[in-house]
C-alpha cells in the first residue's frame, strides 16, 4: 500500500516494488490529486484499490470508470485505504499533517508503517507511537537520516545510545554567506544541490525546518531526549546519519543519496536484498566535510528546537504555520527570510496544551493555519 504514490517517495517506492517482484506486491495507492498518473500506476501494478484525496479530482477518477479498480474518494477514502485488509504494511508518504489519519487507521488494523511524512510524528508523536505499541505494529523510518539511525541502533536500547547525530545537506545555501533571504525565489530554494525531493521538503531544506522537524521526528522514534540529539552539516549527504554509543564508539550509515536506498530498507525489513541500486564509490569522492550549522542565519531549527522542548501542542502549530509559510513562499506572496519569521510569530501567539488529544491537536493545527495566513499578509502588505 503506498499512499502519496505520485510524488517523489511515491514513485521511488514503485521502482523499489518494479525491482523486486518477488518481494513486494503493491495492493493500493493513494494521492492528492493526480488522476492520470495514479491510474497509469495502477494499471502498471494491477492495484484493485486506489484513492483520492481531493473531492473533485475524486469525481473525475469516478468519471473515467478504470476496470476492475475501486475507487475511494476523499480523505475519508484514503484512511479507509490505509486499514484495507490487502495489505501489511502501509507506506505513508503524503505531504505533511494529512498523513495522520491514515497512519493511526493502518496501526489501529496492526500493519506496520513505513513512514516517510515526518510531519504526523512531529504533531501528534505521543498518539502515533502509542498507538503502534498498543497495536504491536512497527513504525519503520523511511526519511534517510531515521532509516540510517534505525540501521545502526539495531537491538541497541536507549541507554546504550549517548547520541544521535543527524547529518543535513545544509540544502542550496549553508555554504553561500553571499546569499540574501529576502530576495531568494521559489527556483533558488528548489535547486537542491545533492536530494531530488518533492517542493515542501525540498523548501524546508533549504530553510534548515526540515532538520529542526526531524529532531522532533528522531525523538520519537527512538525514544531519546532532545538535549542528545545533534545536528551537523554534511553536504556531501552520504553518511545519513550516526549514532554515539555510551563506549564512545560512532556508527554510520553510508550510500549514495538516493531515496530508493531507505525505502528499500522499510519495504524488506529486517532482509537485506539486492535490489540493483547504485554502488558507493568513495575513492571518486575524495573528501567528505562536516560542520556545525548556523543557528542565526538559519533559525527554523532554533525554532523547532523550542517548539519540541514546549512540547504539547507547540510542535504542531510549528509544523502547520510552517507548511502554510512554505505554499505562499512557493506561490511567491512570502520571502524566504519570511518563511521562519512567519512560524515564530504564530508560535509567539500559541499558548501551548500540555499531553493533547487528537482533537485538541487538530484544533491547534487549523488555528495555526488560520494565524499563519493572517500573518502572510501582513508580511505581505508590509513588502508592497
Ligand atoms: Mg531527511
Amino acid at each position: 500500500m503506498i499512499l502519496g504514490s505520485t510524488g517523489s517517495i511515491g514513485e521511488n517506492a514503485l521502482r523499489v516494488a518494479a525491482a523486486l517482484p518477488d518481494r513486494l506486491e503493491v495492493v493500493g495507492l493513494a494521492a492528492r490529486s493526480n488522476v492520470s498518473r495514479l491510474l497509469e500506476q495502477a494499471a502498471q501494478f494491477q492495484v484493485r484499490h486506489v484513492a483520492i484525496a481531493d473531492e473533485s479530482a475524486a469525481a473525475e477518477c469516478l468519471a473515467a470508470r478504470p476496470r476492475g479498480v475501486t475507487i475511494h474518494a476523499g480523505s475519508a477514502g484514503v484512511t479507509r485505504l490505509a486499514g484495507l485488509p490487502e495489505a501489511d504494511l502501509v507506506l505513508c508518504a503524503l505531504v505533511g499533517i494529512s498523513g495522520l489519519h491514515s497512519v493511526l487507521a493502518a496501526l489501529e488494523n496492526g500493519k506496520n508503517v513505513a513512514l516517510a511524512t515526518k510531519e504526523v510524528l512531529v504533531a501528534a508523536g505521543q498518539t502515533v507511537m502509542e498507538t503502534a505499541a498498543r497495536r504491536k505494529a512497527r513504525i519503520l523510518p523511511v526519511d534517510s537520516e531515521h532509516s540510517a539511525i534505525f540501521q545502526c541502533i539495531d537491538s541497541h536500547p536507549p541507554s546504550e545510545i549517548r547520541r544521535l547525530i543527524l547529518t543535513a545537506s545544509g540544502g542550496p545555501f549553508a555554504s553561500r554567506q553571499d546569499v540574501n533571504f529576502d530576495k531568494v525565489t521559489a527556483a533558488d530554494a528548489l535547486k537542491h544541490p545533492r536530494w531530488n525531493m518533492g517542493r515542501k521538503v525540498t523548501v524546508d531544506s533549504a530553510t534548515l525546518m526540515n532538520k529542526g522537524l526531524e529532531i522532533m521526528e528522531a525523538h520519537w522514534l527512538f525514544g531519546i531526549p532532545y538535549d542528545r540529539i545533534d545536528v551537523v552539516i554534511h553536504p556531501e549527504s552520504i553518511v545519513h546519519s550516526m549514532v554515539e554509543f555510551i563506549d564512545g564508539s560512532v556508527l554510520a550509515q553510508l550510500s549514495p543519496p538516493d531515496m530508493r536506498f531507505a525505502i528499500q530498507h522499510a519495504l524488506t525489513h529486517p532482509d537485506r536484498v539486492p535490489g540493483g541500486l547504485p554502488t558507493l564509490d568513495l575513492a571518486n569522492m575524495g573528501a567528505l566535510h562536516f560542520k556545525a550549522p548556523d543557528l542565526l542565519r538559519f533559525p527554523g531549527l532554533r525554532l523547532a528546537r523550542q517548539a519540541a522542548v514546549t512540547g504539547g501542542t507547540m510542535p504542531a502549530v510549528l509544523n502547520a504555520a510552517n507548511e502554510i509559510a512554505v505554499e505562499r513562499f512557493l506561490d511567491g506572496h512570502l520571502t524566504f527570510s519570511g518563511i521562519w519569521h512567519t512560524v515564530e510569530a504564530v508560535m509567539n501567539l500559541h499558548h501551548a496544551v500540555s499531553a493533547p488529544d487528537l482533537v485538541t491537536i487538530e484544533k491547534s493545527d487549523r488555528w495555526a493555519r488560520q494565524e499563519a495566513e493572517r500573518q502572510c499578509l501582513v508580511a505581505r502588505s508590509q513588502t508592497g
